[in-house]
């Protein structure tokens, strides 16, 4: 044992007979939570609010229950912040009664009429049905529903968040009261969930991913030398189940998705490196985020096939639109996306740009298309940065970046050159000697900023042979910066904060964390805006700032990134009949231009859950989730 984990254990030996989490809000033990039938919710509903429930048995026409519940929140409202008011609720703690302004703000937003017109969908009128039938009338199941509104309605109430340390302290005495044992309880907390992850620098996970290398080379009959030759890698890279199977055991599940995607002739890439990741005997929690990137799903390629069949536009982003030349993207003032290569050496099942990404060996660089884009920019003094993207820049050879790079840096009004490149993780050995030349040589501190994006979804990606090629950027001087997506593989309590905090030991500073995309093929991957929110407030806002650079995403298509930190970007304003809500974003330039807006069906709290559970995680861990928005 280390002597930092000896240290960690006395604190916690110090502090954690007593240590209590921050609330002691139940969502029921798990069993119950999703057992519980609509009877046992309907009495839950009213148990939640009486009066919201009788107003809605007894209406005799939507319009007349609208006006009543207005009304009553208008005046709970009110009551909460009003010290004459004789209700008392004004004395209620701070934090639960912002709560409730959130959660009073989301039933009135379900309230109007407005509303109802742009989702096409009334809650009201649901919630009406249900409970004027109990439980007959509703056209789905209602368990996701009904906990929406469940939640909801104690949030509002003040019962939702319910903190065990609820007090009336004065600022002061709450500061004093117990500081420091408090923070080092948080700092037991943190370890007990970091102990739960691993990563790639762990001695068991080195170990395993020598013998599956070993394995690998066998199976080419290739040597040691070749697989630090990233040529070698591009040259050998996994694009079958049969491949696969020589080197490491898939389930079922896994061979039919890739049955589909061969048969469908869906890329598939992975590259030798990354396969030695896996885990030889079978997905287990050290690289289920690993598999999940690479390997397509059978719900993915059948939805990809439906799209492909009705030939449905999967530009999700609207890269077509925002193109004033083939090549290049321009969303914002000063940046521009220049995608000289559309393939990678490994393909990533999430991809957003997965309607252009084609196999290495179906792509050749568009010369004429790339001096179209170079020469726009050239023409355009506004832009200013330069993300250079693809596919991956760094599956070209050294000298065509190079190339690039130099006619770009020739530009006068270009200050800063983004190089986006997966390969730190998925062939960590293509940062060689010439493309680390061409950063020195164009990197000009003052004048020219040079800087790598990179995309680390999860730490057991972090091994040492990343470390040694971010090591070789960062010793020039360049920075090197994360974009991550949160996706359910990576957004398990503390998951993405271990990852943060390793990130940031590798010395590389994470930069955005994106909300999956609404895209109907990566259902698979796709959480909740609430546990992203949840992520950020009650986990890595718990460690240093310096590790918790990010800036958490929402992207609207067209328009690009919405931050999610910033309240004034979005609303909730339905609960839809399975539980998932809607919101209504609006677009980064809202305050500085008159913004239109964008209307987003989420995932369902109550799907997310289970699918928690289903994978054995305790969800009573995730119990505040509906109080985020
Ligand atoms: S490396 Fe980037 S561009 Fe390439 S497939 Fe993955 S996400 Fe898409």
């Amino acid at each position: 044992m280390s002597i930092k984990q000896m240290q960690l254990n006395e604190i916690r030996d110090l502090n954690c007979y007593n240590f209590q989490e921050n609330t002691d809000v139940s969502i029921d033990s798990s069993p119950t939570f999703f057992s519980a039938s609509v009877s046992d919710l309907l009495n839950e509903l009213r148990n939640a609010d009486s009066n919201v429930y009788d107003i809605l048995l007894v209406s005799d026409t939507l319009q007349h229950a609208r006006k009543q519940l207005l009304d009553y929140f208008d005046k709970k409202e009110n009551d909460m912040f009003d010290y004459l008011s004789d209700s008392e609720s004004y004395k209620l703690n701070v934090t639960e009664k912002t709560i409730a302004k959130e959660c009073i703000r989301f039933f009135k937003n379900i309230l109007r009429t407005e509303n109802e017109r742009v989702t096409g969908f009334s809650t009201l009128q649901s919630l009406r049905n249900v409970i004027q039938t109990k439980g007959a009338m509703h056209v789905m199941e209602p368990e996701g529903f009904l906990y929406e509104v469940i939640h909801l309605l104690k949030g509002c109430n003040c019962n939702g968040f319910q903190f065990a340390d609820a007090a009336e302290d004065s600022y002061l005495q709450s500061y004093s009261s117990g500081h420091e044992i408090r923070l080092n309880q948080y700092v037991c907390s943190i370890q007990n969930y970091f102990d739960r992850y691993c990563k790639g620098t762990d001695l068991n996970l080195s170990y395993r991913h020598l013998l599956v290398k070993n394995k690998i080379l066998d199976y080419f009959n290739a040597c040691e030398k070749s697989w630090d030759d990233f040529q070698w890698q591009l040259e050998h890279l996994f694009t079958s189940k049969d491949m696969l199977l020589s080197i490491v055991k898939l389930s079922e599940a896994e061979i039919a998705g890739l049955e589909i995607a061969e048969k469908e002739k869906i890329p598939v890439q992975i590259t030798p490196y990354y396969l030695s990741l896996f885990n030889p005997e079978g997905r287990d929690e050290t690289d289920s985020a690993i598999r999940a990137q690479v390997l397509p799903s059978v719900s993915y390629c059948l939805s990809l096939i439906y799209n492909r069949e009705h030939e449905n536009d999967m530009d999700y982003m609207g890269e077509y639109y925002t193109s004033p030349v083939k090549g290049i993207t321009r969303r914002y003032p000063q940046v521009v996306i220049l995608k000289p290569f559309d393939s990678c050496p490994q393909i990533c099942v999430y991809c957003q740009r997965n309607w252009e990404i084609k196999s290495i060996s179906d792509v050749v660089i568009n010369e004429s298309q790339l001096d179209k884009g170079i020469q726009w920019i050239d023409n355009h003094r506004e832009i200013t940065e330069v993300l250079i993207t693809g596919g991956d820049p760094l599956t070209l050879p050294n000298s065509k970046i190079e190339q690039i790079v130099k006619r770009l840096s020739a530009i006068d009004h270009i200050e800063r050159i983004r190089i986006a490149t997966r390969t730190i993780v998925t062939a960590p050995f293509r940062i060689d000697d010439g493309f680390v030349n061409i950063l020195k040589n164009y990197h000009k501190p003052g004048i020219r900023d040079i800087v790598i994006m990179t995309h680390v979804e999860h730490s057991t990606e972090l091994t040492g042979d990343v470390v040694v090629a971010v090591q070789k950027i960062r010793n020039c001087g360049i920075s090197v910066y994360n974009q991550q997506v949160f996706t359910y593989y990576n957004s398990k309590k503390f998951e993405s904060s271990f990852l943060r905090k390793n990130l940031k030991l590798c010395g590389i500073d994470p930069y955005y964390t994106f909300n999956t995309k609404g895209k109907n093929e990566t259902a698979d991957f796709r959480v909740p805006i609430a546990r992203l929110m949840q992520e950020v407030k009650e986990e890595a806002r718990l460690l240093p700032g310096l590790v918790r650079t990010d800036e958490p995403v929402f992207n609207i298509p067209l328009y690009g990134k919405s931050h999610l930190r910033s309240g004034l970007d979005r609303e909730p304003i339905m609960i839809l009949a399975d539980g998932r809500r809607v919101y209504r974003f609006l677009t980064w330039e809202a305050k500085l231009k008159s913004s239109v807006d964008y209307l987003y069906t989420d995932v369902s709290i109550y799907e997310y859950l289970k699918r928690l559970y289903n994978d054995g995680e305790d969800i009573n861990q995730y119990r505040t989730i509906w109080y985020y928005f």
